[in-house]
C-alpha cells in the first residue's frame, strides 16, 4: 500500500502517477527538479512522460499539497514538506537548504491597512561548501 495515499481526504483524487509524485517529493529533501522527479518516478513507471510528470507537478503546486520554488538561472525546483520553512539557496551549486521561520514581526508593515496574511523568504548567497572553492569566490565577488 502506498503510504502517501493515506495523507489525503478521499474526495482528493489522486492518480497512480499523481501518488508516485508525491511519495517521491516526499522521500527526497533535496528540493528536485522536475527532471530529478522524472528519473525517480520511472523506476516505478518505466513509461512515464516527462509531460505527464509536469502535469502531476502543476496539480500538487496548485492544491497546496507541494511547493515550486523559483531559482534564478536554473529549473524550478519542488518541495513536497510543507511544515513552514524558508529557504537558503546558493547561487554556485544551487543547492537549496532548508531554514526556520524567519520571525516576521507582526508590525513589519508601517501601513496598518495592509495584513500579512503569509509570506515565503528566499535568501540567496554562496553556501559554506562552495566557500571553500576558489572559483566560487571569485563569483562572490562578481556579485559585490
Ligand atoms: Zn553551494
Ligand atoms: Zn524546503
Amino acid at each position: 500500500m502506498n503510504s502517501a495515499y493515506h495523507l489525503f481526504p478521499a474526495q482528493t483524487r489522486l492518480t497512480r502517477p499523481r501518488q508516485i509524485v508525491l511519495t517521491v517529493l516526499r522521500h527526497d529533501f533535496s528540493h528536485p527538479t522536475a527532471e530529478d522527479i522524472y528519473k525517480d518516478v520511472r523506476k516505478t513507471l518505466p513509461r512515464v512522460s516527462l509531460a505527464t510528470i509536469y502535469r502531476n507537478l502543476n496539480f500538487l503546486v496548485k492544491n497546496n499539497l507541494a511547493e515550486e520554488i523559483n531559482v534564478p538561472d536554473g529549473p524550478s525546483r519542488f518541495d513536497g514538506h510543507l511544515k513552514d520553512h524558508d529557504h537558503f539557496i546558493c547561487h554556485s551549486c544551487k543547492k537549496i537548504y532548508n531554514l526556520p521561520k524567519y520571525p516576521l514581526r507582526k508590525n513589519y508593515l508601517p501601513n496598518k491597512n495592509y495584513k500579512i496574511g503569509g509570506f515565503k523568504l528566499d535568501l540567496f548567497g554562496i553556501c559554506a561548501t562552495c566557500q571553500n572553492r576558489e572559483p566560487c569566490l571569485n563569483h562572490f565577488k562578481n556579485i559585490h
